[in-house]
């Protein structure tokens, strides 16, 4: 595993992301995965809270073409890892190997969706527990109280950034030795509700884009990413000069 730095942010690069999970499930460690893009990167930089989890977490990997192109521009030949796709992988590998899986986020039939599209994808799926993302205290003591209880080993939070990070380093002693992944939207697309950009957007480093379109009421918290080219370019400048 090699460890990058993004703007103050460490991002690792590894052949296969799913094969290391794996190991650490078998291993009885289990995993914080962060998956960086450059709109967290931008978060991070103005919210000490979220940048402490980021620096804490076992796994960030390169979600964002922003994040690549900067390595990219380092000298680094690496590619992307959308969290959507790694995440999907790992409940692939779970599905055959038997983890249980538990949900949380999202909207309330948008979770129960997600798990009836992999119950009828993988027959042998096991779906600890779910809950959607919209809970108060009590009922937030009560999804604890099930994470604990059902032990699963693949834990997926989808409540947005940076709440989604918070939530699993504040709970993530409930279940020390499983993956806990920061999913962001994914419950969305996975349940159909919202889709991914065509490949030819995400190819060519426009995937904001297609977002920008599908949530136009995302235009002022994209505005980190001229931010984020800006501090690359600042940065770089700084070196040379
Ligand atoms: N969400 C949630 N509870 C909340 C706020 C949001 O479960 O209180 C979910 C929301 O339904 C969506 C996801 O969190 O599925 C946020 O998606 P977004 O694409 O905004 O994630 P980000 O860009 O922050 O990774």
């Amino acid at each position: 595993m090699r460890q990058f730095n993004v703007l103050g942010m460490p991002v690792h690069i590894h052949e296969s992301y799913v094969d290391w999970l794996a190991k650490r499930l078998q291993a009885n460690q289990g995993a914080h995965v962060v998956t960086l893009n450059a709109e967290m990167t931008m978060q991070a930089r103005q919210n000490r809270e979220l940048a402490d989890v980021i620096h804490k977490a076992d796994l960030v990997v390169p979600d964002g073409s922003g994040i690549v192109l900067y390595l990219r521009s380092q000298g680094e030949s690496i590619d992307r890892c959308p969290g959507i796709e790694l995440s999907e992988r790992v409940v692939e590998v779970a599905a055959q190997k038997q983890w249980r899986i538990f949900l949380l986020g999202g909207a309330p039939d948008v979770v129960v969706t997600v798990a009836q599209v992999w119950q009828q994808k993988w027959a042998d799926i096991a779906i600890a527990g779910m809950h959607h993302g919209y809970f108060d205290d009590a009922i937030e003591q009560q999804i604890c109280e099930q994470i604990q209880t059902t032990k699963p080993e693949l834990i997926l939070v989808g409540l947005g950034v940076p709440r989604q990070e918070l939530w699993i380093q504040k709970h993530r002693h409930l279940c020390p030795n499983a993956v806990w992944i920061g999913v962001g939207g994914s419950f969305d697309i996975w349940s159909g509700k919202k889709t991914r950009a065509p490949q030819w957007l995400s190819e060519n480093n426009l995937e904001w884009l297609y977002r920008l379109y599908q949530e136009p009421w995302r235009w002022r918290r994209m505005l980190s990413l001229p931010h984020f080219v800006w501090c690359v370019t600042k940065e770089s400048w700084s070196k040379k000069s």
